[in-house]
């Protein structure tokens, strides 16, 4: 079975310019002896927006890995795939996120949920979970609510599962299952139940996504309770193994954190989590590595410090059309976007301080970054002009890539 290990980071790279900086931090990361193993991650959306192919992925993927001589595992990322855009993603992706959470509560049949009651006994009453200190509590009014609202989407997860694995052969692909783009979290009851019914399906599940307490915007820190995450993510780790044992789930199950980048105050946590308990770990970057672009073509001089001057007065005047699909995970306050005039006389480095995630910086505007984040389809109707200037100014653009990917985000989860 094709296996992930049990550190994994995914990193976007949505022009698919910047995989050989991106492994650089993994070959950092993996001489200061730690494994982690890159997935380039790229989902249909993103794929749409840019007007590139899924095989570009694993093209600049393969690419940087030969060049680079990387010995460890890597995989590409069909991320948040659904039945009807899974296709071309088939012959280039050996990690497959199963998106399920447009069909958080569809109604199941009556009878899909009198089933699931009559197979799971187990889970009604007072339930021990190993780590877990009070004990879980489930009445069959409560049962039947979870399930009722999760089993058609566990449902559909099956669907897909076995779609793929009858086009790439059971055992040949990595499944994820994600259901974090939803309106409410799930709770570890809520998860326990979920994974019951996922082991149902017969699903090798090697990686979740739940949708985590607490809000995760667009390439900015974590907002929410950390004391309330760090019980929640305890928690899900230990109904993990418990589900793992109970249901027979692949024995590498972790949890994957679709962190929509740069959630720096939870890092701490989940290292310490992680540490503790000896759980994997899958966590999901995309967009931070698309502003490290604008910050190295800021620096970069003339030409660059221009194209992101146009990039942000375009945002700004679209900014609905922008910021509509991902309405639930931004929250920019237009009063503290600088106006045109504002920027007009920036320079690189003013560009630079704004947009690269050190919050302490006077100069850095988490508005700016949400919707530069956001804004990266402008880019790609700059065309040539833009992947043109990636290519000039690769090692200012590749130095920021890396320093952000290795700093700000692996040092802190994986080595303190
Ligand atoms: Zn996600």
């Amino acid at each position: 079975m094709l296996r992930l290990a049990r550190f994994s980071f995914g990193v976007g790279d949505r022009f698919g310019h910047q995989a050989p900086a991106q492994l650089r931090a993994f070959q950092k990361l993996l001489a200061q002896g730690v494994e982690v193993v890159p997935v380039w991650n790229k989902s249909n959306r993103e794929h749409s927006f840019i007007g590139s192919q899924p095989e570009s992925v694993r093209a600049a993927a393969e690419q940087a890995v030969r060049q680079a001589n990387w010995s460890l595992p890597w995989h590409t990322d069909a991320d948040h795939i659904r039945l009807d855009t899974v296709d071309r993603f088939l012959s280039s992706s050996d990690f497959f996120t199963i998106d399920v959470a447009d069909s958080i509560g569809k109604p199941a049949s009556a009878e899909m949920i009198h089933r699931f009651l009559k197979n799971h006994p187990e889970l009604f009453g007072n339930l021990h979970i190993n780590g877990i200190p009070e004990s879980i509590f489930l009445s069959g009014d409560s049962l039947e609510e979870i399930a009722s609202k999760y089993l058609a989407a566990t449902q559909e997860a099956g669907r897909i599962y076995r779609y793929i694995a009858h086009k790439l052969g059971e055992g040949n692909f990595i499944a994820e299952v994600s259901m974090d783009e939803t309106d409410s979290p799930q709770t570890p009851q809520e998860l326990l139940v979920i994974l019951a019914a996922l082991a149902d399906e017969r699903i090798a599940l090697q990686t979740i996504a739940p949708k985590f307490t607490g809000r995760f915007n667009k390439g900015v820190d974590y907002v929410g309770d950390l004391d309330r995450f760090a019980k929640e993510f305890r928690d899900d780790l230990c109904v993990l193994a418990h589900a793992v044992h109970r249901y027979g789930l692949p024995e590498n199950l972790k949890l994957s954190v679709h962190s929509g980048s740069d959630k720096y105050s939870i890092y701490p946590i989940i290292r310490q989590a992680i540490l503790e308990t000896g759980a994997g770990l899958h966590i999901k970057t995309a967009g931070t590595t698309w502003l490290e672009e604008l910050i190295g073509l800021a620096e970069s001089g003339d030409e660059g410090t221009l194209l992101v001057f146009e990039i942000y007065s375009i945002a700004l005047e679209q900014i609905g059309a922008l910021t509509e699909p991902y309405a639930s995970v931004i929250d920019i306050h237009m009063s503290e976007l600088p106006s045109l005039d504002d920027v007009a006389s920036w320079d690189g480095t003013r560009w630079a301080n704004t947009l690269r995630h050190i919050p302490s910086h006077p100069q850095f505007n988490s508005h700016v970054r949400q919707l530069l984040h956001v804004a990266f389809k402008l880019a790609a109707k700059k065309g040539t002009r833009y992947t043109d200037l990636l290519k000039s100014h690769s090692e200012i653009i590749g130095n920021n890539v890396y320093e952000n990917l290795y700093t700000r985000h692996m040092k802190p989860l994986f080595l303190g």
